[in-house]
C-alpha cells in the first residue's frame, strides 16, 4: 500500500524509504500516512497480518513474531467498586512476550527495517523499549545496537543482556543519546525503532485497533495512558482515528495523558496552555517508564490533546503505589508507570471530571516483575508458622474471616 511520512508539524512529506524519524525542516516528529486504508480485518496470524490494511507491509515476515498483541481487556472489580465505575477496564499489556506495550511497535519497525534491506537494528532506552528490541533483534537475526544511559539501575541491565545484544552504555542525557544515534543510524547503516520512530507509533495503533474490536465497536468514553515519550499515546489516537476514517466506528474516545509529578513535561506545558514542552530539569519519580524529561513526541501529544479534547495531568509516586497495590488486588500486576493511569482515574473522579457511567479503559503498559525494587514499598503482613503450628495460623485466619 502507498505510504509516506508527514511532518506531524509543518506537513512536509518524505518516502517511504527515506528512514527519518523527524523533519528536516522543522525537526519535530513525522509519522505515516497511507493513501487507502482497507478496512478488512482477519482472524488469524500476527498483527501486521491481522491488521494489513492499515500497513504498508505487503508480504509480512510471520516468522518475526513472538505473539504480540491479542491482549485481554478485563473489567476491574476491585477498583471499579471503590471509585464506583461500573465500566472501568484493564487493557493489559503486561502479557506481550517483553512484558510492555513495546512488542507492538518493535515488530513493526523490525518489519520496516527488513523491508528496506537493513541488517542492523538499535535503540536508545532505559528499560522496556531496550529489552524489547533487543528480543526482536535476537528473533530476526539482527545485529542489535542498544544505547543505555551510564546511570541505568543494575536490575535493568542483565534482561536486556539476556538476548545477546551490542548493549552500550553511554554517558549523556537521553534527548543527546537519541539525536546522536540518528546520526550513528546514518554513518552506519543502523536503523534505530526510538521511542517514536514513525513505525513504533504505527505499532501502537493495534491497541486502540483491539479496544474497538473488544468492546463491539462501541468505543469507550476515555482511554487513560501513562505518558513519557508521547509515542504511544500518538499511536493510540492515530488507530482510533484510522478506524473512523474507514467507517469501522463512528467516535473516538478522550485521550487523557497522565504524567508523574516528579517529570511532568506535557502535563505542566497542557496546565500552561504553552505549545511546548520545556526539559524538566531533575525527573525524579517510582515510576521510571515515564521519566523522560524531554519528551520528543511532546509537542504533538499537546497538539493532539487540543484537537482531541483530552486533557493531561500528573499523580505523585504515593497514588502511584496505592493504584499499583489496588490492582494486583484483582490479579493485575503492572509496574510503577502503568498504574499511573488508576491514580489518575481516581484523581479524576473525585474532581468530578470524570463520572461514574463513564465507560474508561485503562492502558496497563508494562508488567510489576519489570522493576521489583518497586515492591520494597510494599508493606503486606505475612504469616510466618513452624509446620506443626500451621494448623493453628491457619484457623485463625479462617474464624478470624468467618
Ligand atoms: C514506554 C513506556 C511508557 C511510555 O510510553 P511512551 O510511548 O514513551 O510515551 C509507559 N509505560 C511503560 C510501562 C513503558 O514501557
Ligand atoms: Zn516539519
Amino acid at each position: 500500500m502507498h505510504c509516506q511520512f508527514i511532518c506531524t508539524q509543518c506537513g512536509r512529506r518524505y518516502s517511504f524509504d527515506e528512514p527519518k524519524l523527524r523533519c528536516d525542516g522543522c525537526g519535530e516528529p513525522l509519522e505515516a500516512i497511507y493513501k487507502s486504508l482497507k478496512p478488512e480485518v482477519e482472524g488469524q496470524g500476527s498483527l501486521l497480518r491481522k491488521f494489513r490494511g492499515f500497513y504498508p507491509f505487503g508480504d509480512v515476515s510471520e516468522a518475526m513474531s513472538l505473539g504480540e498483541g491479542r491482549t485481554p481487556l478485563i473489567q476491574s472489580s476491585v477498583a471499579g467498586g471503590q471509585l464506583g465505575i461500573d465500566a472501568l477496564y484493564f487493557k493489559d499489556e503486561t502479557q506481550n512476550p517483553t512484558w510492555s506495550f513495546k512488542d507492538r511497535g518493535t515488530l513493526c519497525g523490525v518489519q520496516y527495517a527488513i523491508s528496506l534491506g537493513y541488517k542492523r537494528i538499535g535503540t536508545v532506552s532505559t528499560g522496556n523499549m531496550a529489552a524489547s528490541v533487543a528480543a526482536y533483534g535476537a528473533r530476526a537475526g539482527l545485529s542489535t545496537f542498544i544505547l543505555v544511559s551510564a546511570g541505568i539501575p543494575a536490575e535493568k541491565v542483565k534482561p536486556i543482556a539476556v538476548y545477546g545484544p551490542h548493549l552500550i552504555r553511554v554517558k549523556g542525557h537521553y534527548h543527546e543519546l537519541y539525536d546522536e544515534s540518528l546520526r550513528v543510524g546514518e554513518g552506519y547503516g543502523i536503523y534505530f525503532i526510538n521511542s517514536d520512530a514513525p513505525f513504533r507509533v504505527e505499532g501502537s495503533k493495534t491497541i486502540a485497533f483491539e479496544i474497538c474490536e473488544q468492546m463491539h465497536f462501541h468505543v469507550p468514553d476515555y482511554v487513560v495512558i501513562p505518558v513519557s515519550s508521547g509515542g504511544n499515546f500518538r499511536g493510540i489516537l492515530k488507530g482510533f482515528e484510522e478506524f473512523k476514517s474507514v467507517g469501522l466506528i463512528d467516535d473516538i474516545p478522550k485521550l487523557v495523558a497522565v504524567q508523574a509529578e516528579g517529570c511532568p513535561p506535557i502535563a505542566e506545558a497542557f496546565e500552561e496552555r504553552r505549545e511546548k514542552v520545556r526539559r524538566v530539569r531533575n525527573p525524579k519519580t517510582i515510576a521510571r517508564a515515564i521519566e523522560n524529561p524531554y519528551p520528543p513526541s511532546g509537542n504533538q501529544v499537546l497538539r493532539k490533546l487540543g484537537e482531541n479534547g483530552g486533557l493531561a495531568l500528573t499523580v505523585s509516586d504515593g497514588e502511584i503505589l496505592d493504584a499499583q497495590r489496588l490492582m494486583a488486588r484483582e490479579g493485575v500486576f503492572g509496574q510503577p508507570a502503568a498504574c499511573a493511569p488508576l491514580a489518575a482515574t481516581k484523581r479524576l473522579i473525585s474532581k468530578g471530571y470524570l463520572k461514574p457511567e463513564d465507560r474508561i479503559v485503562l492502558i496497563i503498559t508494562g508488567a510489576g516483575l519489570k522493576i521489583p525494587s518497586a515492591l520494597d514499598h510494599l508493606d503486606v503482613p505475612i504469616i510466618s508458622t513452624a509446620v506443626d503450628g500451621l494448623m493453628d495460623a491457619i484457623g485463625k485466619v479462617v474464624e478470624g474471616s468467618s
